[in-house]
């Protein structure tokens, strides 16, 4: 099975299943990341086939063969993936050994109520799930700490990415001149228009940046938002990688929910090495 993507993230396969890799990431030998696409797995019908979210409504047996060939092809232990509830807020959970297994086999144990986690152990491997929606994925190759942050339009409103800086400099020290960031595969503006209303939850210092008006719709490029906001934060453009791809416009080889309401889940990775 082999996809025929030009981006700046780059694509591997191993067990005939693609995945996509930052390289400024892997240039550091610090982690093991990844960011999925919809295809190399079991799942049937609009879950076609690699489906990584349990609450979609695919088969849950399904999710989990999928979720055991991806980990297996990260070389990384099941038990020890944690997963967030997700629900398009802005908060930053610390994530530490205590957390392992949390939602890696059933919703009922996800962190509640979070879109973003941040760890600095090594055996953990952070997970997050997507249709459409931004991934971000930090590294502080310096102090060795990681993050994943979920941004769809209301998390990229309320900053959800300049957050987990903020936490990540709080907590560990970390210095945003040697953090690495990935903006991985959304939405573009080629396919996302919103309303008005969601452009007025935008801060006016982005808004004329990421909205464009086209026939009566705006049309909002979440990616750039996200990028604009970190690098106000103090990020530095050589270190953000942004992927050109668009779900929506791509969605034989990623789940969009724009495409198809009913659809599953790609997922983001992040684990320090060294388990
Ligand atoms: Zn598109």
């Amino acid at each position: 099975m082999s996809v025929n993507l030009e981006d700046s993230f780059a694509v591997n396969y191993k067990n005939s299943i693609p995945y996509l890799t930052i390289p400024a990431f892997t240039q550091t030998e610090k982690v093991t990341h990844a960011f999925t696409t919809r295809l190399g797995g079991v799942s049937k019908g609009c879950y076609v086939s690699l489906n990584l979210g349990l609450h979609v409504g695919d088969d849950l047996s399904a999710v989990a063969e999928n979720r055991m060939r991806i980990c297996e092809v990260l070389n990384v232990n099941i038990e020890n993936m944690v997963c967030a509830e997700q629900v398009h807020g802005d908060k930053v959970m610390l994530v530490t050994s205590e957390h392992l297994g949390c939602g890696a086999l059933s919703l009922d144990s996800v962190i509640q109520g979070t879109d973003a986690l941040i760890t600095a152990e090594k055996n953990v491997v952070l997970s997050s799930y997507y249709a459409d929606c931004v991934p971000l994925f930090f590294l502080d190759p310096v102090n060795t700490v990681v993050a994943l942050a979920h941004a769809g339009w209301r998390g990229t409103a309320k900053r959800i990415g300049v957050k987990v800086v903020e936490n990540m400099v709080s907590i560990f020290g970390s210095e945003p001149k040697n953090m690495l960031v990935g903006i991985g595969p959304s939405i573009g503006s080629c396919c996302y228009s919103v309303d008005e209303d969601v452009k007025d939850c935008f801060d006016g210092a982005y808004e004329s940046k990421v909205f464009k008006y086209k026939s009566g719709r705006w049309m909002l490029d979440l990616k750039k938002a996200n990028k604009y906001m970190l690098l106000d934060a103090g990020i530095e453009e050589k270190n953000i990688t942004v992927s050109n791809i668009c779900t929506c416009c791509k969605s034989d080889v990623f789940f969009s929910y724009r495409a198809s309401k009913i659809t599953g889940r790609m997922a983001s990775f992040i684990a320090i090495k060294g388990c």
